[in-house]
């Protein structure tokens, strides 16, 4: 971190923050020119939020040099980060994971019917929500409970994972018993207490971006969870809210890029909940793979005009096939395996 002094900045100005600084451990190499003052802080910063240091007077411009955060940084480990979600299935390195599954989990026959398609199309983790997360009191809410031990008994019937999204953190024990993955939903990406209670878990998390979330603050709740000492930290862009109308959410692809640079962590794209279209899902899902993401999670129903939730976004069994079979002809090209 740089710190530099206004020009009228005071002796005790200046002392005043070395103190502080110093009192929290923290290493200060002085830069002084004939009428400004610049100092550089050496030390783990993490903890200083740079914002609260203009709270002293005298202080002009604070830049942080290294990352606020740590764990999830690739500075802190160089080798992308490889998560075993059972014996058989891994997320990172060249698996291109494909978790795809309907919005809501609707009965036992929806979701039994669409897991034998997904399976015989070559998709390994099924996912179904069973707690909704709605913007309406009076939509399907999700069939809780049961919903959760329907995924986990179809998902073993056809020898796939599971992955579901959680609401609260009252609820992480009925989580570990019935799922491999526990989603944390764009809505909940900064419900702090949620990711500290996640981070007691040694289940892998799916982190989904928060419709506004820059990806730092992304990054920031990936360290939440890491910090607390759960390392298995999957990221999901999902699409951020801009001032485009016409798709759902806007897809930011470059964040796959940015994620990589900055942390080690796997990263997946959600197109569904991007685009909104299910005409739109398959290229975005090719595009997915071109630009290096970890995976895929895609929602699909036997019957999507009749679904409870995000039909609409839904791909029918046949084009689900359909992007199954063009991903399985492209991965080798883009050095991952399905
Ligand atoms: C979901 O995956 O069903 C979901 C609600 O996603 P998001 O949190 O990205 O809106
Ligand atoms: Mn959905």
């Amino acid at each position: 971190m740089i710190i530099q002094m206004k020009k009228q900045a005071t002796k005790k100005d200046h002392e005043r923050i070395v103190g502080y600084l110093k009192n929290r451990n923290l290493k200060i190499k002085d830069v002084r020119s004939e009428n400004i003052i610049v100092f550089g802080v050496i030390g783990d910063t993490s903890s200083l939020d740079p914002h609260d240091l203009y709270a002293f007077e005298g202080v002009d411009k604070v830049t942080r040099v290294s990352t606020p955060f740590k764990r999830a940084s690739r500075a802190f480990k160089p080798d992308d980060t490889i998560i075993a979600i059972n014996d058989k299935i891994a997320i990172g390195d060249t698996n291109f994971a494909v978790i795809a599954g309907p919005c809501s989990i609707e009965s036992e026959d929806q979701l039994r019917l669409t897991a034998k398609h997904l399976k015989a199309s070559g998709a390994h983790i099924l996912r179904g929500g069973a707690y909704k997360p709605r913007t309406s009191p009076y939509s399907f809410q999700g069939l809780e409970k049961e919903g959760l031990e329907l995924l986990r008994k179809i998902a073993d019937e056809f020898g796939m994972a599971a992955i579901s999204e959680i609401p609260s953190a009252d609820l992480i024990d009925v989580f570990e018993e019935n799922v491999d993955i526990i989603q944390v939903g764009a809505r909940n990406m900064q419900n702090f207490h949620l990711l500290k209670a996640l981070s007691k878990s040694q289940t892998p998390i799916m982190l989904k971006r928060g419709l506004s979330a820059t990806i730092e603050e992304w990054l920031m709740s990936a360290e939440y969870i890491m910090a607390g000492g759960n390392q298995n930290v999957i990221l999901c862009e999902r699409g951020i809210r801009t001032f485009e109308k016409y798709t759902r959410n806007t897809l930011d692809i470059s964040a796959v890029l940015a994620v990589q640079e900055l942390s080690h962590l796997p990263v997946i794209i959600d197109p569904s909940h991007a685009a909104g279209r299910w005409q739109m899902i398959e290229k975005l899902s090719l595009a997915s793979l071109a630009v290096g993401a970890n995976g895929l999670m895609v929602e699909v129903h036997p019957n999507p005009e009749e679904a409870l939730s995000d039909g609409a976004q839904s791909l029918k069994i046949p084009k689900f096939d359909h992007l199954m079979t063009d991903l399985s002809r492209l991965t080798p090209y883009f050095g991952k395996v399905l």
